[in-house]
């Protein structure tokens, strides 16, 4: 084993998400002879329009005079040009705004800009004071828990619960008597639609938030891998929200790019320029062949009709199928379901569940499915909270009959549990 700094043993670290997959892929691996009903991944599922949007695209840029310049010459750090381009052209006219090229700028996938944003406004200033990343609701995206080089800088907050009993629906919302937005903070962040959880914050409860950090200029990064335009993965209303301290933060992954590594920041022209000091720093700039063919796909304007057309109702049906088999399956006992506003996942909270989500998770592999045991979701909360041991995620990337069986083995599993307690 080569010796490691306190940074090399940090990012190594068996932690996490890290650990599950771990257990998940040797639990594959090992088979047991048994089919098991996979909905831990955060993968999307290839859908065939989309696969031929981008091998349509990848045909056009192979038959066009620009090829040699994309992969057989290096670029500007900011991104390819058409893409910038692209990108300003569809968001001015489909937002009204005024954006210019200084606005955007291209990383290789959005995961990199997370890294770039915690480390560059969160952590140690110069003078020795810590500058937090501010989660300001937690559960969210399990990602943000290995990106700050600084780990105590992330601090997240426990949200408000909004529970329909009678419906077993229940909805996370930010906990404005508590969050607090302040001269330690370095920035915000917060996926919206939200992996694990499938929450859309509301229009309103962004602004409040962007509110707050705006007298402090405090960047506010709105992490929208599953939002409007692309993938437009939201089941309900939400308009994309753009203002000064407000960097707009996309992917192309969850729009069947995941390969490629496309993540696109918007906003103002002098938070961008620091990413941008960042990116060329780490690794020069993003590939370029991904970045000419989503310059092609959002020309068109093919994406954002694939994806309103073809992937939103994708999902949207699948949520429903794990609502419905729920409903039907679930015994009575205390449990509800996220209220399913967008992403690809569906969050299960089992109050009072008598075991852990990770003796839970184990029980549910013994009967053939494979869920993600919620406590992974929580980076950032630093204090003691049951209900990070009560859910668990559900992806939605099965067939439906998968999930509809899935869904009814997760039932019996609840039976039997809460009746052995
Ligand atoms: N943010 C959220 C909420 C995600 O779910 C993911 C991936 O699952 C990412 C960011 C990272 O995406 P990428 O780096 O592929 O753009």
């Amino acid at each position: 084993k080569p010796a490691l700094t306190q940074l090399g043993n940090q990012m190594t670290r068996l932690t996490g998400v890290r650990a599950i997959m771990k257990d998940i892929a040797e639990t594959l691996r090992s088979g047991a002879g048994q089919d098991f009903i996979n909905l831990s991944a955060g993968n999307p599922l290839i859908l065939p329009e989309v696969e031929q949007l981008w091998r349509d695209c990848t045909a056009d840029l192979l038959a066009s005079a620009e090829y040699g310049d994309v992969v057989c010459r290096y670029g500007a750090s900011q991104g390819y040009q058409p893409l910038i381009d692209a990108i300003v052209q569809d968001f001015n006219r489909r937002y009204g705004l005024q954006l210019t090229e200084r606005n955007v700028l291209i990383t290789p996938g959005s995961q990199s800009l997370y890294f770039y944003a915690t480390n560059a406004f969160g952590g140690y200033t110069e003078s020795g004071t810590l500058k937090k990343v501010v989660l300001p609701l937690s559960p969210d995206y399990t990602g943000y828990g290995g990106v700050a080089l600084a780990p105590d800088s992330l601090f997240a907050y426990k949200p408000s619960l909004d529970i329909d009993t009678a419906a077993h629906r229940f909805k996370y919302r930010p906990n404005f008597s508590q969050l607090t937005i302040a001269e330690d903070t370095g920035c915000v962040l917060f996926s919206r639609p939200c992996n694990p959880t499938g929450n859309v914050l509301t229009d309103d409860e962004v602004q409040k938030i962007a509110a707050l950090a705006a007298p402090h200029h405090v960047p506010v990064l709105i992490d929208s891998a599953y939002a409007p335009p692309f993938p437009a993965l939201n089941f309900t209303e939400m308009t994309p929200l753009f203002g000064e301290n407000i960097l707009h933060c996309m992917s192309l992954s969850k729009a069947g790019l995941p390969g490629e590594r496309i993540g696109i920041a918007i906003g103002n022209e002098q938070l961008i320029q620091v990413l941008e000091c960042f990116q060329t720093n780490m690794c020069i700039h993003s590939p370029r062949y991904g970045q000419a063919i989503a310059a092609r796909a959002i020309n068109s304007g093919a994406l954002a009709d694939i994806a309103a057309q073809v992937i939103r109702p994708f999902y949207q049906k699948k949520v429903a199928i794990v609502e419905t088999t729920l409903d039907q399956a679930m015994p009575s006992v205390p449990w509800f379901l996220h209220r399913g506003e967008g992403a690809i996942f569906t969050w299960l909270w089992l109050k009072d569940l008598p075991i852990t989500d990770w003796e839970f998770y184990q029980e549910l592999k013994q009967v053939g499915v494979i869920v993600v045991p919620g406590s992974s979701f929580f980076p950032g909360l630093h204090e003691d909270w049951e209900h990070t041991r009560q859910c668990v995620r559900i992806s939605l990337t099965g067939s439906d009959q998968e999930l509809e069986i899935a869904m009814q083995r997760l039932a019996a599993v609840v039976e039997r549990v809460y009746q052995q307690s």
